[in-house]
């Protein structure tokens, strides 16, 4: 049985109470967990602040070594890691090996930035005084993670927060505990001090909520669904609060594209991950000169996918994090026939020994259709027809989301169009909608965030708070704004 860490130690809920985590390739359990609770929030909170202050106080290149030996732990456990995210959540293995380098990346990355840093000394309005600034942590900061990335996404908010000298109680998804014990078994032989990250598994309702209202916490990293990030702003209280939520991204295919290279960006980033990516292409707005003929291609190829367990060699589809995902695809496969859109491929169950779902297009979809505006989180992809480039734009910016974006197109004038006008955190010029990398913002637009980007520079500026310093060597009172010649 797996226990939850506080304060360097694994340890039992107080709540006496357990889960299972359960294989979806197989429906299998494959571990059982403490269902922690409120009190064990607090006391994990208590431990996450007492441990911040020695943290904060030991040099950033100190901190940066602790972060550089979980990047060389994960890159030598990155293949039995890597099995594990396949294991848990079900995506294919090549995915699963991408999410550990995900978040060897990021610690890499952070690491580097504990020998920066930086700050910014600019010259005062008045003599004999220096103007700068200077980073100081937030504090205890919530981490609170999704399961479609149960190693990388922690890691990118992790390492950011650590390297800024922050203590962190974690809790991760519900459907993805066992890769977060094994990520905090690598702290721990990291060298990583005891209380500065602790680990609780157990419901959003109950942990959650106190790593939300808690008022040691200064600061809350949270990435999920948009709702239960609103219901998180509501009760943050003042605290710094980081949101990243969901997409309904979309792909432009323009009548000069490369019609081979669109299949493979549309196959990868509908498909991919079962389309369960916050960065997933789930709207295809092809223009009406090339729509028909790029319908045929994908069929071609949609055909070919071979769904299965993404442990087996040659799977290129793995299952649905769990049941209600699958009905989720049901509900909107009701949604969009009803609406009107042709279903053409999918729309239906896989194999009933795990939770799978064919890939499914419906074509002749329209921007408003329910299916073309809300998160599926599933191999559910729309294609619109559009007249012209101006109708595209109009279409890609119809939703309430505004996360990654793609355009393929041979004209100057369209791509450069598309960078501006698009309503997005991410736009790529000829590939698909999926591939950030760790030293690049990543983040989204309207209903996809609140403006804070993760990963790169704006990582630290995420889990830093700016102190402005004036120092003033003159000897005497010199006034601002009054003072000055
Ligand atoms: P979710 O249901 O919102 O859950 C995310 C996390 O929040 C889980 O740990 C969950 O715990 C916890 N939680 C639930 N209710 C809570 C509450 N009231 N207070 C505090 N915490 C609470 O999202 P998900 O289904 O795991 O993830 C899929 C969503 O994540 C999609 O919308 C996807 O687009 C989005 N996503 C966004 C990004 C991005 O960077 N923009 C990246 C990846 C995923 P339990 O598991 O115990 O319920």
């Amino acid at each position: 049985m797996h226990k939850i860490y506080i304060d360097g130690s694994w340890v039992n809920s107080s709540s006496g109470k357990t889960f299972e985590s359960f294989n979806p390739a197989t429906k299998k359990s494959i571990g059982t967990f403490q269902q922690g609770n409120a009190a064990d929030a607090r006391h994990a909170i208590d431990a996450a602040y007492d441990a911040q202050k020695k943290w904060a106080g030991m040099p950033a290149p100190s901190r940066a070594r602790i972060l550089f030996n979980i990047r060389d732990l994960l890159t030598k456990d990155k293949e039995r890691l890597g099995r594990l995210v396949t294991t848990e959540m079900g995506k294919i293995l090549p995915e699963g090996l991408g999410d550990v380098q995900e978040a060897i990346d990021i610690f890499e990355y952070m690491a580097g930035e504990g020998r920066r840093l930086f700050g910014h000394t600019v010259p005062s309005e008045l003599p004999d005084k220096f103007a700068m600034t200077t980073r100081l942590p937030i504090g205890v900061v919530s981490v609170i993670t999704p399961w479609n990335f149960p190693i990388a996404v922690p890691a990118w908010k992790m390492a950011a927060a650590l390297i800024c000298g922050n203590g962190i109680v974690w809790k991760p998804s519900s459907d993805t505990p066992l890769c977060a014990v094994e990520l905090v078994k690598i702290f721990e032989k990291a060298g990583m001090p005891k209380g500065v990250v602790n680990l609780l598994t157990g419901p959003g309702s109950s942990v959650g909520d106190e790593l939300v209202r808690n008022r040691a916490v200064s600061g809350i990293s949270f990435t999920g669904h948009r709702d239960t990030g609103e219901d998180i702003l509501r009760k943050a209280g003042v605290k710094r609060v980081g949101l990243e939520l969901g997409g309904k991204n979309g792909i432009i295919v323009m009548d000069d594209a490369d019609l081979g290279l669109v299949v493979d960006g549309i196959i990868w980033g509908a498909y991919g991950t079962s389309g369960q990516r916050c960065t997933a292409a789930s709207r295809v707005i092809a223009h009406e000169k090339i729509a028909g003929k790029l319908e045929k291609l994908l069929l071609a190829r949609i055909a070919k996918i071979k769904i299965g367990d993404g442990l087996q060699k040659g799977t290129d589809m793995g299952p649905l994090i769990n049941e209600g995902a699958v009905r989720k695809c049901e509900k909107y496969i009701d949604i969009g026939k009803k609406e009107g859109a042709k279903l053409v491929c999918g729309g239906k169950k896989g194999s009933a020994s795990g939770h799978f779902f064919l890939p499914t297009l419906f074509t002749g979809a329209a921007p408003d259709m329910r299916i073309a505006q809300e998160e599926i989180f599933g191999p559910v992809l729309s294609m619109i027809a559009v007249k012209n480039m101006d109708k595209a734009i109009e279409a890609i910016n119809s939703v309430d989301y505004g996360l990654s974006s793609s355009i393929y197109t041979k004209d100057m004038k369209n791509a450069f169009r598309a960078i501006c006008e698009i309503e997005a955190g991410l736009t790529y010029v000829n590939s698909s909608t999926i591939g950030s990398e760790a030293h690049l913002p990543f983040g989204g637009v309207k209903g996809t965030g609140n403006g804070v980007r993760e990963a790169g520079i704006t990582g630290i500026e995420e889990f830093s708070s700016i102190k402005t310093v004036y120092f003033d060597y003159s000897g005497r009172l010199q006034r601002a704004q009054i003072d000055t010649d």
